[in-house]
């Protein structure tokens, strides 16, 4: 477990989150984080701290409308998403493309879990998955 500082790309968002990438990182196929190109690692909510930018952040809902999808009004970079499911129950869901000391080392080791988003389903892996 480390913490870890990142950002979103102006600089204007900034955050720190307690994240043990070893315990993987997540790439989906459901329509928001395929075209978003979503890379998240899932941590418990006291795990992450907004450090600035509050007022920057823009939220985007849909479908269930139950998950909170942020992005910096100024460039467009969505550095966490806060959500809840039936899985994690709440959770907050922190792009680890966003941080700023990771090394890439620590980024390419980290192990990846493809979800099956676009079926709802959460159990097996989707068919295709290096183009997510
Ligand atoms: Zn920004």
């Amino acid at each position: 477990m480390k913490t870890y500082h990142g950002s979103c790309h102006c600089g204007v968002v900034r955050f720190e989150a307690d994240i043990d990438l070893g315990q993987g990182t997540l790439r989906c196929n459901c329509s928001i984080c395929a075209k978003a190109r979503f890379w998240p690692a899932i941590v418990q909510p006291h795990a992450f701290r907004l450090l600035a930018g509050a007022a920057a952040l823009t939220e985007y809902r849909f479908h269930t409308k139950r998950d909170q999808h942020l992005f910096c009004r100024h460039c467009g970079v969505r550095p966490f998403v806060n959500g809840h499911s039936p899985r994690w129950g709440e959770f907050v869901a922190v792009n680890v493309a966003c941080l700023d000391d990771a090394t890439a080392e620590e980024l390419a080791n980290a192990p990846i879990t493809y979800l099956d988003g676009r079926n709802d389903n959460w159990d097996t892996p989707p068919l295709q998955i290096h183009h997510l």
